[in-house]
């Protein structure tokens, strides 16, 4: 799992994240939901390693992480807008975590292949990224994070820029190739629809505070406060 405890994070005199504790459970799909300036990029920042905090602690998979640098947290990340390498290929891309990390040629190789088969992009492994569309763009940047396998998958609004369709299917993806390689994964979203069709559990986020944690049904059924019911009656 990963164990948020008491994790404060301030920017000058703003609190962004106010004494969160939270259990991200391993294996499971964890959506961070709640609106705009609430704390959940912060918050997934600080478990990347990309922000430190205040105050409080970050333990991943059991081992203590709170200053650690972020390539020694074995976390995968994908952003809204990922930096891809735009004169590499797709091939390249996914291998490039691979090739910096000196891993065996053949080995690489192989391992790209798996993961753009797993991404359903086998046939555009010599295209450019600008020769793809956004969706196959954000499929590519997931298989560039999964290629390290990272113990955790941190995704922060990775379909946020791509139209109603596109997200829908993306998001459909994403929970069956979960289903399929069952990485612990924290995925934010500011979207309700997105989280509850999503989301083993969710984590409501607003004011740099926990609202409620729970399944999809828990939090419909017994929204802990009036706010998680006032933002979830939002859903149209
Ligand atoms: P959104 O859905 O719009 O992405 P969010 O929930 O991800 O929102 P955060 O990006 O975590 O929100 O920001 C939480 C608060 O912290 C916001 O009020 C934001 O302005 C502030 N904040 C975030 N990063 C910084 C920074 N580097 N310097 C100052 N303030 C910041
Ligand atoms: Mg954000």
């Amino acid at each position: 799992s990963i164990d948020v405890t008491g994790v404060t994070k301030r920017f000058g005199d703003f609190v962004a994240l106010d004494d969160v504790t939270v259990t991200l459970p391993t294996g499971q799909l964890t959506a961070l939901l709640g609106p705009s300036g609430g704390g959940k990029s912060t918050l997934l920042r600080v478990i990347a390693g990309l922000e430190s905090a205040d105050s409080g602690t970050i333990s991943i998979e059991g081992r203590e992480a709170t200053h650690l640098p972020p390539q020694k947290r074995n976390v995968g990340f994908v952003f809204q807008h990922y930096a891809v390498f735009k004169h590499m290929t797709v091939a390249k891309n996914v291998a490039f975590g691979l090739e910096i990390r000196k891993r065996p040629k053949p080995d690489v190789q192989r391992r790209v292949e798996e993961l753009l088969e797993l991404v359903h992009l086998s046939q555009f492994s010599h295209r450019l990224p600008s020769q793809l569309s956004g969706g196959q763009r954000q499929r590519m940047a997931l298989a560039r994070a999964l290629a390290v396998e990272p113990t955790v998958l941190l995704l922060d609004e990775p379909f946020g820029a791509l139209d109603a369709k596109v997200r829908k299917e993306l998001r459909d993806w994403l929970r069956r190739l979960h289903d399929e390689v069952h990485v612990t994964t924290v995925f934010v979203t500011h979207d309700q629809e997105e989280a509850l069709e999503v989301a083993d559990e969710i984590v409501v986020i607003n004011e740099g505070r926990v609202e409620q944690v729970g399944t999809p049904d828990q939090l419909y059924d017994e929204p802990a406060n009036d706010f998680v019911m006032g933002f979830l009656g939002e859903v149209t």
